[in-house]
């Protein structure tokens, strides 16, 4: 059986085959898109030399008193010819006049009539208070590097730089459906040996948390014929992925493997060795100009989730560059029990006090425990060749 690393190369190898295709949007619709481009400036920013502070514009010489000849606010420049002995008052982003070269805070004179005095004990120096022209970016510059995901920071500098259209690359389009005979829709209320079908749910939260496209196909039985139409309707779609749950094991109505291979899937690995999740199976079916990459994944609601966290979402990320920070070193709180040689992934949850970061995993880490799946916020990563990590030891975790 392959381990963690080995499977997650082999999916990092195949999705960047994807071919990413870019599409134009309204600046509002950019926001958690990644931008398809550098995006260059095409002013210099600022766009001209203005004032930091609300004040008095001068010109810097060794005197503390001046006669004040008008007033500039932002957005509504005066023309005036700052000499040493005048002073014009000037708002916050107003253009600086002619010949001035310094800006003195408001708080730091004291004005009376159309005379300006320094106070006591002000400081001033040359050059104080003026943002000058370019001093963020010179025009012609990058402003945005390709692959940024655009957030409340960098939507700004977009605006900035003029784009009301953004390039950004089109989202990945899945298709997912949960096999499953025990399975019933969630609006009936479950009956003896039925499970209403919740992962469909889950996974289809975690596509949308990463800003793609799904689309779901329901679920089906544990039945050969069904599964069939099923995954035939969806290599029909123009999709990049398909995620199926359930069926995937060694259970006698397993049928997904089969049925995958039948349709001409080439399997990449079936199985990994971790916990939870290990029978996850990943393929990658080819025809014509189509390649949809096939994730089958555990039906148990936590293993599916897992292995979404722990495979899909890094591999998304790898394909469109991303480095988030998604796994932080905390101290364990209580011991954990892993006597074999898989990694596991063990539900956390991890908090901050006095200055560290702390995971508690107290949970009973049943793989069937969907509300204690739940309630953590990351999954500890104890490596294949660890053995009980006492508490106290240090652990990573990936936030989820
Ligand atoms: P499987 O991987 O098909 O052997 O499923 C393992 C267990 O997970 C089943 O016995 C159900 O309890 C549960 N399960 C399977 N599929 C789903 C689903 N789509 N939603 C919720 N629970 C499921
Ligand atoms: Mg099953």
């Amino acid at each position: 059986m392959i381990n963690y690393n080995e499977a997650i190369e082999i999916i990092k190898s195949e999705i960047s085959k994807i071919k990413l295709h870019s599409e134009e949007v309204d600046i509002f619709e950019s926001y958690n898109r990644i931008l398809a481009e550098d995006v260059i400036a095409d002013v210099d920013l600022p766009p001209f030399n203005n004032s930091a502070v609300d004040g008095y514009a001068i010109k810097f010489s060794d005197k503390t008193q001046w006669e004040i000849i008008g007033e500039i606010s932002a957005g509504n420049f005066n023309s005036f010819n700052i000499t040493e002995e005048v002073a014009v008052l000037i708002t916050t982003g107003s253009k600086i006049p002619v010949g001035a070269d310094t800006i003195i805070p408001v708080e730091d004179v004291d004005v009376e009539s159309n005379i300006l005095k320094l106070k006591e004990n002000a400081f001033i120096k040359k050059g104080m208070n003026i943002r000058t022209q370019g001093n963020d970016l010179r025009k012609n510059e990058i402003a945005i590097k390709q692959f940024t995901k655009i957030d409340s920071k960098s939507i700004a500098v977009l605006a900035s730089c003029g784009k009301e259209k953004v390039k950004v690359y089109s989202k990945l389009k899945c298709a997912l459906f949960a096999t499953g005979d025990e399975l019933i829709p969630i609006n009936e209320k479950p009956s003896e040996d039925k499970f209403r079908v919740s992962n469909i749910y889950s996974l289809y939260a975690a596509m949308k948390e990463m800003n793609h496209t799904v689309i779901n196909l329901g679920f089906t039985k544990d039945d050969k014929e069904m599964i069939r139409r099923k995954v035939e309707a969806a290599f029909e779609m123009n999709i990049d992925m398909l995620i199926t749950t359930g069926g995937v094991s060694v259970g006698k109505y397993d049928f997904l493997k089969e049925i995958f291979e039948e349709q001409g899937v080439k399997e990449k690995f079936w199985k990994v060795n971790i916990k939870p999740g290990k029978p996850i199976y990943f393929g990658v079916y080819e025809k014509d100009e189509r390649r949809i990459l096939v994730f089958g994944l555990p039906g148990n609601p936590v293993s599916s989730l897992v292995n979404f966290y722990v495979f899909i979402k890094p591999s998304i990320e790898f394909l469109f560059k991303q480095n988030r920070i998604d796994k932080l070193t905390a101290t364990l709180q209580n011991d954990l029990k892993k006597k074999d040689g898989k990694r596991h992934f063990s539900r956390g949850i991890l908090y901050q006090e006095n200055d560290e970061l702390k995971v508690t995993s107290e949970f009973s880490q049943s793989s069937g425990n969907l509300v204690e799946m739940s309630r953590a916020n990351c999954l500890i990563e104890i490596e294949d060749d660890r053995l009980n990590p006492k508490k106290g030891e240090r652990v990573k975790c990936i936030l989820i």
